[in-house]
């Protein structure tokens, strides 16, 4: 039997869904959370159990990608129990995580057994002081051994994520860079949005992907671009002319790729969303645990996809910030 499409008001086919699965986090990054964040009460999180159940529906409608987010997910006790769970989902092509990589050391092994193969690891500054300022919290050198481990137990290849900002760590592009040539992880420079907990965005602490490609190119590192930022993985991907190491650019900001975007999500407390900066959300929760059954809630899944948003709006004059920050969306 052919696989069911899964298609919005503006003919996008959606495939890929991200499931928060707790909004607690070990770190307290700048650009994602404040000092002190308000948690979700805990009877809210879905359990292991409702997320599969919703994953296996969304699956059943057309999802084809689930990455597994937060918040920190692997502050979510047993999060290999839960990764063994999806990763026997029929008809389900990919499953990966993003993490900070704190516990990565303790972790990696576990999740791989459980089935994961696809790591996107957080780190934004090789310095540890700044570290420290940015994620709030003394943790570089474990963050590195946990990426150690993670390539040591066979993930690759790993993909890094930097959220570039104005001022806190541009300069360290280019090391960046120069790591994807030696070692086989993959850099994922990422524009700063407005999704923080403190109101620390600013359109001038963005760094926009031009900007990151010049700064490379001008420390002698020639790159050709190898993919679009189409369909499935909104990075726009170069490849160094020398064929050693690859980068990619997700430029959300300054090229948004909205009208190709193929995701959704739902939040750790079981609201479904069909954009980051949705202003509306579509409770899931309730059905759950209220006696519905998997048809009534595949219905309320693809009524609230056909009403995907067009875009996130961003540079629009009239942008308004969604209330929800970074960490209790999922990113
Ligand atoms: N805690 C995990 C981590 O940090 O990788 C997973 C959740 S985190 C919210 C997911 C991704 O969103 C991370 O790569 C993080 O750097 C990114 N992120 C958070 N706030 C952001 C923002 N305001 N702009 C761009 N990316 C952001
Ligand atoms: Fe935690 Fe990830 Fe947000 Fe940093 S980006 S505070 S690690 S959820």
């Amino acid at each position: 039997m052919d696989a069911p499409v899964l298609r919005d008001f503006y003919g996008r086919r959606i495939r890929n869904l991200r499931i928060s699965i707790t909004d607690r986090c070990n770190f307290r990054c700048i650009y994602c959370m404040p000092k002190d964040p308000q948690w979700m009460p805990r009877e809210d999180l879905l359990t292991f159990e409702e997320i599969e159940r919703v994953a296996r529906i969304a699956v059943s409608i057309g999802i084809e990608k689930i990455r597994v987010t937060g918040g920190e997910p692997t502050a979510r006790r047993d999060v290999p129990v839960l990764i063994d769970m999806l990763s026997r989902l029929r008809g389900l092509h990919d499953l990966s995580m993003t993490t900070n990589g704190l516990l990565l050391k303790e972790l990696a092994r576990p999740l791989w057994k459980a089935g994961l193969r696809r790591l996107n690891v957080s780190l934004d500054t090789l310095r540890e002081e700044k570290f420290v300022h940015i994620a709030r919290r003394d943790a570089f050198r474990k963050v590195w051994s946990g990426l150690e481990e993670a390539q040591q137990v066979g993930f690759a290849p790993i993909k890094v994520n930097m959220v570039v900002m104005r001022a806190y760590n541009e300069e360290e592009v280019v090391e960046f860079a120069k790591l994807a040539r030696t070692r086989p992880w993959h850099i994922r420079f990422i524009e700063f949005m407005p999704l923080d907990g403190e109101g620390l965005w600013s359109r001038e602490k963005v760094v926009p992907a031009q900007e990151i490609l010049d700064r490379i190119r001008e420390a002698g590192l020639a790159l050709r671009q190898v993919s679009q930022g189409r369909l499935t993985d909104p990075a726009r991907i170069f490849a160094f002319e020398d064929g050693v190491g690859e980068i990619g650019i997700i430029a959300s900001v300054s090229e948004p790729f909205c009208f190709v975007c193929d995701r959704v999500r739902l939040t750790a407390d079981g609201n479904f969303r069909t954009c980051l900066f949705s202003h509306t959300e579509t409770p899931i929760r309730g059905l759950l645990r209220g006696g519905a059954d998997d048809a009534t809630i595949a219905r309320v899944l693809v009524e609230a996809i056909r009403k995907k948003e067009a875009g996130h709006g961003i540079n629009d004059p009239e942008f308004v910030k969604p209330k929800r920050a970074m960490y209790s969306i999922g990113g």
